[in-house]
């Protein structure tokens, strides 16, 4: 199964949204997968970023992407799969 990123220009077109934090979970990881692998889109989120935080956001992101968020990326790929199996049920906590 291959993996569904958003494309350079979803990425554009949602860097607001996802700015404002009105992605679902699995939309901002895919959103930081995209900006992991994609400088211009890192750019672009960046300087968006930039812009909305002269409206009062405190900018905390730094340019470079921690490991962390890397394993938090892989820890919800791996979660997709398993509900992508066919398999339905909860685990609990
Ligand atoms: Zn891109």
């Amino acid at each position: 199964m291959k993996m569904m990123l958003p494309s350079c220009r979803e990425i554009t077109e949602r860097a607001s949204d996802y700015l404002d934090q009105n992605l679902s979970p699995w939309q901002r990881a895919a959103f930081r997968m995209h900006l992991l692998m994609c400088i211009y889109c890192r750019r672009h989120v960046r300087h968006l970023d930039l812009t909305v935080a002269t409206l009062g956001r405190i900018a905390a992101e730094d340019e470079t992407p921690q490991n962390d968020d890397i394993q938090q990326i892989v820890e919800l790929l791996k979660r997709q799969q398993n509900e992508s199996a066919g398999q339905k049920g909860e685990d609990g906590g």
